[in-house]
């Protein structure tokens, strides 16, 4: 599945929000949305005083999302069409089914420094789930599945950075950060997804 390559920060700067896609440099002042906290581009400072529409807003929230998560719209326009068809809260739903990919379950369980790097970790066969490789970013963990690193990865010098970081672990996995597991004990829930994200926006522009 296709990724967005191209420089992240930009996305921030165009978001007109940290969307912490880098990992260590996005809480130091070589952040670059510090010095210039306006959209990219020749006349991007004079866009820092436009008001948005009410489409305007769901359309920045739903890029918002799906750049924070690492997705192309055709792929995120899926997951949005499955939690459609799930009981309950279709915005919770969307949330949490992308909470579950397992590239977002190898970054909030610490063993990479953001959605990109464990994105790479997954394509390249370092992660295991229940014990077999695992190399699809976008497979959907359930409740009991057991992440963790293999055997040959546990030394490389970018997943150790990346554990130095020492990030707060979600309470909907249980992290053994010796030897390099998590398992999901439950499902993601609303109130766990800490990041300032309006999921109405999001619904209302995906049902125009
Ligand atoms: Fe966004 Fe991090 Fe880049 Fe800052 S350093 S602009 S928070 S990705």
């Amino acid at each position: 599945m296709a990724r967005y390559t191209g420089p992240v920060c930009r996305l921030c700067r165009r978001t007109g929000e940290k969307l912490y896609l880098k990992g260590e440099k996005c809480f130091t002042n070589k952040c670059p949305f510090e010095k210039r906290p306006y959209p990219p581009g020749q006349h991007g400072p004079l866009q820092r005083k436009v008001k948005l529409s009410i489409y305007g807003q769901q359309l920045r929230e739903k890029q918002k999302v799906k750049w924070m998560y690492g997705m192309l719209e055709a792929q995120f326009k899926r997951f949005f069409r499955i939690a459609q068809h799930m009981p309950g809260n279709t915005g919770e739903n969307f949330l949490s089914l992308l909470e579950r990919r397992l590239d977002n379950v190898v970054f909030r369980a610490g063993f990479a420094k953001n959605r990109r790097q464990a994105r790479q970790f997954v394509r390249h066969g370092h992660i295991l789930v229940n014990g077999e490789k695992a190399d699809i970013p976008s497979y959907i963990v359930k409740v009991g599945d057991v992440i963790q690193v293999a055997d040959h990865f546990k030394n490389n010098a970018e997943l150790q950075a990346a554990l130095k970081m020492n990030r707060p672990s979600p309470s909907w996995l249980s992290i053994d950060r010796n030897t390099l597991k998590a398992q999901v004990v439950r499902l993601p829930q609303r109130e766990d997804i800490t990041a300032p994200i309006n999921e109405r926006l999001i619904v209302e522009f995906y049902s125009r």
